[in-house]
């Protein structure tokens, strides 16, 4: 490409394909310099992470060069839509941080221009009422190698065709009885040229125009000249309309439009391994009740993704390293993951909590004694204040962090054992104490009041536990999400299997936990790091009784691992 002596190509490289597309098209003066971009959600369901990614996408184009984005529900399926789902999509977007060009728009605003437009066609002998069952058509078609056969009723005239479409609109016929069809070209090797139906049938409610319509506009005959009446200027969809543009440039240059027309680019969509993103099979899940609703926090939709802990910051942070591909591609969703736990390493409070307690006994500490230890809140963040922990005779530690028997390496509490306690003293595990069945019970320990936190001290142990004190912690609910899906990807295994066969049976387990007072009486979306364990949030079914937190992710860094592989 020649170099260019506009400024603003200067950084040419670190632009993705449609950033340079946006400033080609403004350096050239087209649109007068303008940018509107839209995101169109169907509202049949709520927002998943792919929308996000489009969200992000549109926004942020549109913010990064003084432009605007348009919100526009594309309802032309009034059996599949609801206000339920227009107005979860409405708070997604705002809660990602974006704010659309006011009003908002609705395909169904259009349906009146749709139809005057239809009737030009219809006019100029574009497009004809054809009675053709549904079956009849698509036998019909052909495929890509065999010429479709054109419809016996394709040479009605202008006139009939109008009066027909007229009465199509009044409610004379019933549903499946007529369409109205484009007249292009039934040999076309792209499908979508021979002749696609504009208009169906539909005696149905729909949520906006209740009973006024019983004809609805065809997704693609909508969307183009949806797109053009807002005046649009950068139509960004996903790859599969590709091979839809032929049809959207035909509609624009038939309905002999010049001025203002909008341009639609393609980008990949976005794949995440362990994650399904269709909202027909997340409907399903939530139907078949496999989750708990929507936004149940195994749920990759943006509701869902909000309850398990995600922030908006990290879902954009996600959606500007994904980046722009023209390429079907599936990432890693330990990216997703990574994302989250670099926002809340710098954000989340420290907190200790024991999720599979076992009582410690300190022999040698003072029954009744309490100390109170000064801990950092957050030791990532330089202003951090300090809170006081409680430390006694009696705490809890973790299941997992005591062995009898430990293999060599195992640097956590054994008999004989020395280990920090973090924040506290260093301990000596002496003995235990089993219940008739064998399960240990109690751990007895020495400590040494030398080695108490911030004084110099000796002493070099390996291993650094945490641990709560028994009379000052709290019992918490605690939910452990796992991933919803065991294959990584659920609907690729084989051709006959489900994407429910590898449905996750451990994607959430619920404990109960014990933990410091500071973690207690938080309010919902309130997160926090369990230190050792992971990043923790509280979940709206919190109450007075009972805190209950759910599990964003553990804190093993599954991508830090597979970006020093690659
Ligand atoms: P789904 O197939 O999941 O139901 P959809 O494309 O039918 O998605 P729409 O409501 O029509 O859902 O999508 C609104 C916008 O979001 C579209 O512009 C679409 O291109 C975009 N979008 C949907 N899924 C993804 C994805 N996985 N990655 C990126 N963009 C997406
Ligand atoms: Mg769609």
């Amino acid at each position: 490409m020649e170099k260019s002596e506009n400024n603003a190509n200067e950084n040419k490289t670190s632009l993705n394909f449609l950033e340079q597309i946006v400033e080609n098209d403004i350096a050239s003066g087209k649109h007068g310099g303008k940018v509107l971009t839209r995101f169109p959600p169907e509202p049949n369901g709520y927002l998943h992470i792919g929308h996000a990614k489009s969200i992000c996408l549109n926004f942020g184009l549109a913010k990064k060069y003084n432009g605007k984005t348009n919100l526009r529900f594309d309802d032309t399926n009034p059996t599949k839509e609801s206000t339920e789902y227009v107005d979860a999509i409405r708070e997604d977007v705002k809660w990602l941080g974006f704010q659309w060009q006011e009003p908002v728009w609705y395909a169904s605003d259009y349906f009146e221009k749709l139809y005057e437009f239809a009737e030009y066609l219809i006019q100029k002998g574009k497009a004809f009422v054809c009675d053709m069952t549904a079956e009849e058509m698509s036998k019909g078609r052909g495929t890509p190698q065999i010429p479709g056969i054109e419809s016996p009723w394709r040479n009605r005239s202008a006139e009939e065709n109008l009066d027909l479409f007229k009465r199509m609109r009044k409610g004379e016929f019933k549903e499946g009885e007529k369409v109205l069809r484009a007249k292009i070209d039934m040999t076309s090797p792209n499908m979508h040229m021979r002749d696609p139906v504009m208009y169906r049938i539909m005696h149905a409610h729909h949520h906006r125009t209740g009973n006024e319509w019983c004809i609805y506009p065809m997704y693609d005959w909508a969307h183009g000249q949806s797109d053009y009446i807002e005046g649009i200027t950068h139509s960004i969809c996903t790859l599969e309309f590709e091979n839809h543009r032929p049809l959207y440039e035909w509609f624009l240059d038939n309905l002999d439009i010049s001025e203002n027309r909008p341009r639609q680019y393609e980008f990949a969509r976005l794949n995440l391994t362990y994650t399904i993103m269709s909202k027909r099979k997340l409907l399903q899940l939530v139907e078949e009740k496999y989750v708990k609703g929507w936004n149940d926090p195994r749920m990759p939709t943006v509701s869902g993704l909000r309850r398990r802990g995600y922030t908006p910051a990290s879902i954009r942070a996600f959606a500007e390293k994904v980046g722009v591909a023209k390429r079907e591609n599936v990432i890693d969703v330990s990216l997703l993951e990574y994302c989250i736990k670099e926002d809340l390493n710098r954000n989340a409070s420290r907190v200790m909590t024991v999720l599979n307690p076992v009582k410690l006994v300190i022999d040698n500490y003072p029954e009744g004694q309490t100390e109170q230890l000064p801990v950092k809140v957050n030791p990532e963040d330089p202003e951090s204040c300090f809170k006081m922990v409680s430390f006694s005779r009696e705490l809890y530690i973790e299941r997992e962090d005591f062995m009898e028997n430990p293999p060599r390496k195992f640097f956590r509490m054994a008999p004989g054992n020395e280990v920090r306690l973090k924040y506290a003293y260093v301990v000596r595990c002496d003995s235990v104490v089993k219940d008739d069945a064998g399960n240990i019970t109690e751990i007895h320990c020495t400590y040494f009041p030398e080695t108490k936190s911030g004084l110099p001290s000796d002493k070099k142990v390996k291993g650094t536990l945490h641990w709560v004190s028994v009379s000052h912690s709290y019992e918490i609910e605690v939910r452990l999400y796992d991933r919803l899906f065991t294959e990584p990807e659920p609907e690729n295994v084989s051709e006959d299997t489900d994407f429910k066969d590898f449905l996750n049976p451990d994607s959430l387990k619920v404990v109960t936990g014990y933990t410091e007072p500071v973690a207690i009486g938080l309010r919902p979306g309130k997160s926090l790091q369990f230190e050792r364990l992971g990043y923790f949030v509280v979940d709206p079914d919190s109450n007075e009784e009972k805190m209950v937190y759910n599990r964003v992710v553990p804190l093993k860094d599954s991508w830090a691992k597979i970006e020093q592989k690659g």
